[in-house]
This record gives structure tokens, sequence and C-alpha cells, in this order.
């Protein structure tokens, strides 16, 4: 190791582009590899040379110092420009400018910073006008290496340039940049020269390379600008990647109407459409685009008005989709006529185009069913599904007058809010739950906080590839831009079109499809079948490559439709106690509870009098059987049982219908129907509310039937209040101490079910018996439970199967797995339960209070409710899978916590070898993309 800097003297930290390849993005970041990539396939790059990403983490640890010899390096292979171009850096009479980029290993669009047109100084200046034969773009390149030299390396405020570039347009009524001629230019030069001098009491230096140098280090600087650790903390990019920097000879779009400069989709990126999507702008600098200052021309002009380019465009885009065999982004520039490529990547697109593109490359050849099937990330379906703005309710919207203008749809998906027109604004009432529009002029990557707590975005400048299109895309959010009859005043942040003005707090809706923007608040329905052909053939093609089944977590009928429209191969979890809440329900179960407490004392007391019968020796009978009759009596003439019953009954009436309706929607498949599973007091009114209540009307000395009604009601509250409800009365320990409750939804789903058979359906209902920790627990309920069934079946005359089943969500339950499966015929993973419980983490407070610390600390690596914890959770599953299969051969496994719509953690389960995953009713089609993955190696789990 050298001393000092920690790398071997070996390293080689400067690459020239023949010399590297598309392999080599974790080393030249993605530009430089793709540049590498194009050069070496004979794309016409122009020549180059990159600094890798471990250059800039040696720069960090050395405390923001070059590594020893790299300084060496890139001046060796600025020589080496030098003599491929015959021009010298610094030469005034021949100078060579080139640009100095930044380019992480993964795309980071306009986080980090670029510094253009290095190398011209005041001594370099003239030679360039007389190279360029026209001396405005050598002085408009001037001024703009001062402007990025101030901002980026010298942090001064973008504004303290544009003002006064602004001022000199204004001055001379002019539109654009590039109309200003040389006085003026010379003008602004000596403006921003006394700018960079007021900040740093320094003038502009002079010596091309000290400004290389300082400029190189700002770009690996640039890695860790706030913006762009936003960035990376939101899109889960790691923090120690570090940015590559690429140095490219600069190419000159702005040296007449025979240069400019491009951006282009090898397809459009919105809707995955195959045709050249892009856009051009004569006569300008690459940034200009980006930028979105001013709206370019659609690319597909040029094919009438400069066809010979055109073709050449169409060539090349076409032979860079055919190497990387994908959608290909790329920036283009025209010199006097001549075609360079400056960067191409994989595009980003929107879900949608996604889908689209996967099964177009299919149908074209270019990828297998298997490759396709890789290239559309599972998270990335429910957009596809996303709704959109239902057209009967846009179509009124417009007849009402509501669409206030019409810019460029460009990022699908509808979305409404109040405008906001600041970034830290949409942040601050984000955070208080409202839905907020970012509506701004443009934006740049200063305002991505902004963009990513909002709705969706609007901008009155830019295009296509505009930043505010870019990043949208990328996130999934609904974005118009380019709307340029929005007016803005942003002193009084308002903005005017057709006659309206729209004010901060205003509520507006944008369909990032249409580019429609509209004054009002618009319904929004599921998209039409016809738009997820392309989905639904991907899916099919899932559907031929898993091996894990995909269920549905529904509780109705509408919600199980879903499920079964989606794909779902049957039901994994119907949780009833939410069948419960519905207010025709409530009072009974209410009722119930107020009465159980002396009904279920007297139950008890004649079973165990009964079970003491039958066991007793013969002289103690004689007394018991008195005691039974006592308690007979008791039972029958008690009010309590007599109203716990009949609660019980309208209950059963209410579940038999449930059950009816959810098993005839799943007719043919399975459904899991999980018995009672919730803390009891959650049926009752708020404990502190009522304590309220009743002691006001007691202080006002109201002594009513209905207040004391209401005593008896807090009364019995206070008695089932847990300390730890979670971990309390619930699940099957209800099931236990009052068994007529299970017994009632065996005999509804029995009854539902015989009903069903009689009608002529197949019907598999599956009865689920939550937080078992014993296999007691499930021994004595199985054989209670059993004895129902069989009764219910006599009485129907009907022999209709169910299977039973629990869950495994105590981490005892999953320890003791060889004796839960002698009394289970499936397990099912109640993975929101056994991560609570296996971590000690309460389910409903840990997000909030520690959780996300914990993750952002890193503390733990992925927030475990949403992601399986493959370490320690998973661990107690596998173990349940082994040891449950042993003893049983057939047993049934699955999962059905929320980590069932994960892809991560649905990867996993296909590696413990499960029957199924269930997911709540949307995430279907994911968890059918995600097992297709997971059967493929394409999405792998350590087990
Ligand atoms: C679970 O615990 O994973 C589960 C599915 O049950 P619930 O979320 O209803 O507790
Ligand atoms: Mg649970």
């Amino acid at each position: 190791m050298e001393k000092g800097t920690g790398m071997t003297t070996a390293t080689k930290m400067v690459y020239r582009l023949d010399e590297g390849s598309a392999e080599m993005v974790a080393l030249l970041g993605g530009k430089g590899a793709g540049v590498s990539e194009m050069a070496r396939i004979g794309i016409p790059v122009p020549p180059g040379f990159v600094i890798t990403t471990e250059a800039c983490k040696e720069f960090y640890r050395l405390g923001h110092r070059f590594p020893d010899g790299l300084w060496e390096s890139i001046v060796e292979k600025v020589k080496f420009l030098e003599r491929e171009t015959g021009k010298g850096f610094g030469d005034p009479r021949n100078p060579l400018v080139v640009s100095v980029r930044s380019g992480a290993p993964v795309s980071m669009p306009g986080m980090m910073d670029t510094i253009l047109n290095m190398g011209v100084v005041d001594a370099t200046v003239d030679g360039l006008a007389k190279l360029m034969g026209d001396e405005r773009p050598a002085l408009d390149a001037y001024r703009r290496l001062i402007q990025g030299f101030g901002n980026v390396v010298l942090g001064i405020e973008k504004d303290q340039f544009e003002t006064r570039l602004d001022r000199a347009k204004k001055q001379r009524g002019l539109e654009f940049d590039y109309q200003l001629q040389p006085d003026a230019l010379w003008d602004l030069i000596g403006q921003f020269k006394q700018v960079i001098h007021g900040a740093t009491s320094a003038p502009m230096p002079q010596d091309p390379w000290e400004l290389l140098r300082q400029s190189i280090e700002a770009v690996f600087t640039s890695w860790n600008n706030p913006r762009a650790i936003t960035y990376r903390e939101y899109q889960r990019i790691p923090h120690d990647l570090g940015t590559a920097c690429v140095i490219m000879v600069m190419v000159f779009g702005n040296l007449g109407a025979d240069s400019g400069t491009g951006v282009l989709f090898s397809r459009n990126p919105s809707t995955g459409e195959r045709s050249l999507y892009g856009e051009f702008l004569a006569n300008a600098q690459g940034e200009d685009v980006v930028a979105g200052v001013r709206t370019p021309q659609q690319l597909s002009s040029l094919s009438q008005e400069w066809p010979e380019l055109y073709r050449q465009i169409e060539e090349k885009a076409g032979e860079l989709e055919r190497h990387y065999r994908d959608v290909q982004d790329v920036e283009l520039t025209v010199e006097r006529g001549t075609l360079y490529i400056l960067q191409t990547r994989d595009a980003k697109r929107t879900a949608s185009a996604a889908v689209k593109i996967a099964v177009d490359f299919v149908n074209e050849g270019v990828l297998t069913k298997e490759e396709a099937l890789g290239r559309v990330s599972p998270d990335d379906v429910p957009q596809v599904l996303m709704p959109r703005f239902a057209p009967e309710a846009k179509q009124k919207a417009i007849e009402d007058g509501a669409l206030l203008a019409q810019g460029l749809g460009s990022s699908p998906g509808a979305a409404t809010g109040i405008v906001v027109m600041d970034p830290d604004r949409a942040v601050e009432l984000a955070s208080q739950g409202e839905k907020v529009l970012l509506v701004r002029p443009e934006t740049s990557p200063d305002d991505v906080h902004g963009i990513l707590r909002a709705e969706g975005v609007l901008t009155s400048r830019g295009g296509m590839t505009s930043h505010a299109a870019v990043v949208t895309r990328g996130l999934g959010k609904a974005c118009v831009v380019g709307c340029e009859e929005l007016e803005f005043n942003m002193a009084a942040r308002t903005a005017t079109a057709r006659g309206k003005t729209i004010h901060e707090g205003d509520v507006l809706s944008v369909d990032g499809a249409s580019g429609e923007v509209f004054m009002a608040t618009i319904a929004v329905s599921p998209p039409a079948p016809e738009e997820l052909s392309d989905l639904n053939t991907l899916l099919e093609w899932a559907d031929e490559r898993r091996t894990l089944e995909v269920w549905a977590n529904a509780d109705r009928p509408d919600d199980a439709q879903i499920g079964r429209e989606y794909g779902a191969q049957g039901i994994g979890l119907c949780r009833t106690e939410h069948m419960f809440f519905d207010e025709s329900r409530l009072p009974h179960i209410q009722k119930l509870l107020t009465v159980a407490p002396e009904a279920s004392h007297l139950m008890r007391e004649m079973e165990r009098v009964r079970a003491s019968l039958e066991e007793a020796p013969a002289s103690e009978r004689a007394n018991l059987g008195r005691r039974l009759t006592e308690a007979e009596q008791g039972l029958a003439t008690s009010t309590s049982v007599k109203e716990f019953n009949s609660s019980l009954a309208k209950l059963e009436e209410f579940q038999t219908q449930d059950f009816y309706d959810i098993l005839k929607v799943m007719e043919g498949l399975p459904v899991v129907v999980r018995l009672l599973d919730a803390p009891l007091h959650e049926f009752l009114p708020n404990y502190a509310d009522l304590r309220t209540e009743v002691a006001l009307l007691l202080a006002k000395g109201d002594a009513s039937a209905e207040t004391r009604e209401k005593e008896h009601t807090l009364a019995l509250v206070e008695s089932l209040r847990e300390a730890d409800p979670m971990l309390g009365h619930r699940g099957c320990r209800v099931g236990m101490t009052m068994p007529e409750v299970y017994e009632m939804q065996v005999r509804a789903i029995v009854t539902a079910a015989c009903r069903l058979t009689k009608e002529g359906h197949t019907v598999y209902p599956e009865v689920m018996i939550p937080i078992v920790s014993h296999a007691n627990e499930l021994k004595w309920l199985r054989e209670r439970l059993a004895v129902v069934a069989e009764k219910t079946r006599a009485a129907m005359g009907v022999s209709a199967e169910y299977k039973f089943g629990t869950m495994i969500e105590v981490p005892r339950a999953a320890l003791t797995a060889s004796e839960i499966a002698q009394e289970a015929e499936f397990f099912s993973f109640g993975t929101n339960d056994l991560t609570q419980m296996t971590f000690g983490y309460s389910r409903d407070d840990a997000e909030g209070k520690f959780l996300r610390h914990y993750v952002e600390t890193k503390i733990l690596p992925w927030d475990p409710f949403a992601s399986l914890d493959t370490v320690g959770v998973g661990r107690l599953m596998r173990l349940a899978c082994e040891e449950g299969r042993a003893a049983k051969p057939d047993l049934e496994l699955g999962i059905c916590g929320e980590h069932g719509g994960d892809p991560k953690s649905i990867a996993f389960c296909h590696a413990l070898g499960l029957n199924y995953v269930s997911a709540s009713p949307y995430r279907v089609p994911v968890a059918r993309l995600a097992a297709a993955q997971s059967a493929l190696g394409q999405l792998k789990s350590a087990l």
C-alpha cells in the first residue's frame, strides 16, 4: 500500500474511453462506462477519459485531497487529448476545450455537478473564436464557464449570474441567450468576473490547469451535496458508491443554424410506443435542453427540416438500442453538421412503458420471455394499475369550464392537490398530511425534496426531457410540463391562464397522460381492460414460470372479486373481525359482550359439572346429577344466556351470508377464513371517552336508566381493558374462553358451504385459528369445532368438507411446529404478528417511535414490517416449514402477513418452498411477477 493514500501505486485511477466498457459501471460510473462502450462499438463520441469512482472514494478518505499520482495521470490523459485533437490545453492560438461531468454508478439525474467549456480563459478565448470562425459562441462558452465555475466550484448563487443574463437580454430586447452579440457578451463576462471578485475577493482564476483541478474536486464534492443525499435516501442508493468524473473534448452545438443539441429516447418513455422520441434545440449547448429553459422543437420535425441528420440519428439510436437490448436515453450534439453522441443510458420509463417495451421486445425477437420478465420491477406494477381520471368525470369538468390549461403530459397519472409553488412549503404541507401539487415555471435539482412529497408536478416551461419530466417519470408521479399558457407571478405566488388566476392553496388536478390541467377535483377510476393488455400478457408469461401460487387477502366479496380478477388462486386470509364492525352488526356483538360475563359463567359451570359427572365415581354421581339439573335450569332461565344466544344467532345469520357470498365469488378456489382475532374491547366504546361521559352525567345528577346502562358498559370496558392488548385476550384465546363464538363461525362457514354445494357450486373453505402458541389450544378447538361441523352437515344433509389449520404468528408456535402440525392441515405464516413478537416491537407504535430512526441509522437494514427479516423471523419460518413438513409431508404452507405482497419477501418464500403467498388484491399482480422472477433466479433470497 502506498503510504497515506491507501491505494496501491498500481491502482489505475484514470481510463481512456477506449480502455473502458459497459461492464465497468461500478468503476467508471454509468456515464463513463456508457461513453466508453459507445467508443468501443464505433458510435461517434468525442475523445475523452474517465476518473474512477475509486479515486473519488479515496478523495473522501483523504479528507478532500487527491490521492497521490492522480493529478499526474489526469495531466497525462489531457496530453493524450491534445495529441488526438491536435490542440493544446491553454494554447492561445489553438485551444483544447473539455467538459468535466459527474457520473455515478447509479443514475441520479441532475443531482450532481458538471462544468463545461473548461480551457476557455482570457488568453484562449480569441483563439477559440478563430477556430470557431465566429466570436459569439466563443464568448458565450467563456461566460458559461465563468457561470458554471462560479456556481459549482465557488458556490456562488445561480441567481447572481441569471439575473445579469436576463437583464442583458431585456436591455437589448432579446429572447434567447444565443442572440446576445459579442459586445453584450464581453460586457456580461466583465460583470460575471466582478461577481466572482465580489464573492471571493480574488479575480477569476486564469490558469486552465488550476480551473480543471478545482472543477474535478467540485465534481467529487457534489456526490455529497444535500440534494444528492436526499435523492439517494429516497431511492435507497448506497452512500458509499462515489461518483466518477468524465472529461471529454467539447463539441459545440451553438455554432449556428447547422449546429444544435438534442436529447432523445429510442422509444416513447411515457407510453412505450415504438418511435423515436425527443427534442432538439438548434444553435444551443446541451444543458439548455435538460434545464428546460427554452421549450425545444420535437425531434421528429427534423425529418422534414434536416432529413439526412434525422436519418443518421435514427440509425445510431437503433444501433444503440440493439446493442444494449433496451430503450436508450441519448444525448447528442451536432457541430457544424457532424453528429456526436455524448451519452447513452437505459431510459427511465414509466411503469406502463416498461411493461409495453418488455412485451414488444419479445415480439420483435430482441428478448426472450424470461428476459422480458426480468425487465419490469414488480414494485412498478401497481403504477400500471393506478387509477386515472374517470372519463365521465373529466368530461363533466370540461363541460363545467374547469379546464384551465393544456401542457405536455410527460408522466402519466392523475394527481389532485393544493397548489404550492415552493418546494420547502410542499414538504411542510405534505408533512401535515396535505396532498400538494408542486406548480412552478420549471424545476431544478434543488426542488427534488418538494417533488418527492408532491402528488404531481406542473411546470410552464420545459419539454419531455426537462428536469421535472425526467424526475417524476422515475418516481411514478403525474407530471405536466411546458404548459406555456400558464403565466407565473412568483412574487405574488399566482399563475394565470385563460383569464383565470390560481393562487397557492387552490386545488388543481393534472392529467399526466394528456397534459390537461383542471381547476377542480376530479373523480378517478381504474384503467380500462384494454390499457392492461400488455401487463396481462407479461403476467401470463409469469404464471407459466412461477411455482408459488398467489392468493389474496380479502374480507369482502367485492375485494375477493378484485383479487380473482387480478389472478388470485385463492383467498389466503379472510379476517372475520372486520365483519363485526359494520353498523348493523356492532350492536349484536356489543350486546353479546355485555351479557357474556354472566352467561359465560353459567355455561362454563354447566360444562364443568357435566365433565365431572362423566368421570365421577358412582358415589358422587347423584350429587353431581342434581348440580347438573340445577345448572341446566339456571341456563334455561337466565336472561343473560338468552340474550347471549339471540345475539349469537343474529351474528350467525350475518356471518352465514358473508361466507356464502365470498365462497361463491371464489367458487372452485380455496378460501381461508380466519376465526375472530381481535381484543374484545375493540368492539366497545373508547374507555376514556365513556368514562368522561359517565362522570359528566353523574356530576349533573343524571340517574336515568340510560346513565345506569352506560355505567354498566363502562364497568365492562374496564374489565376488558388490557395493558398490552396485542399480547392479551385475542385470537384463539377468545375462542378458548368463549368457544360459542368460534362455534358460531364454524357453523356459519359449514352452513354456507353446504348451501352452495346443494346449489351445485364447488367450494373449498379452510378454517384458520389465529394466535396459537401451544398445540393443546389447537387440539381442544379442533375437536370441539369438528363436532359442530358434523352436526351442521347432518342438519343440512350435505357433506361439505373443510380444511383445518392454523396461523403461525407466535414464535412458540414456530418452535413447536412438529407438535402443532399434528393438529393442522395447513400453516399460514402471519408475519405481521410473527415480526412483532420476534422483535418484541409493537407493530402499531414502533414506526413513529423508533423504527424509522433504526432504519435511518442502519441499526436495521430495512423495516421488518415491510420486508421480511429473513435472518431472524425467516429462521423461525424455515424451522416451522422443515419441522412441520417432517411431521406431516402434505402440510400446506402459505404466508398471509403483509410480506406476502413484498417482492423480496416473496423471493424468500419461494426459497422456503411455500405453496402460496397471499397478498392484498391490488398486489396480486406484483406477487405473480415477483414469484416468476424468483423461480427464474432474477429475484434472489438467501435462506
Ligand atoms: C399477521 O399477523 O400476519 C396477520 C396476517 O394477522 P393480522 O395482521 O390480522 O394480525
Ligand atoms: Mg396476526
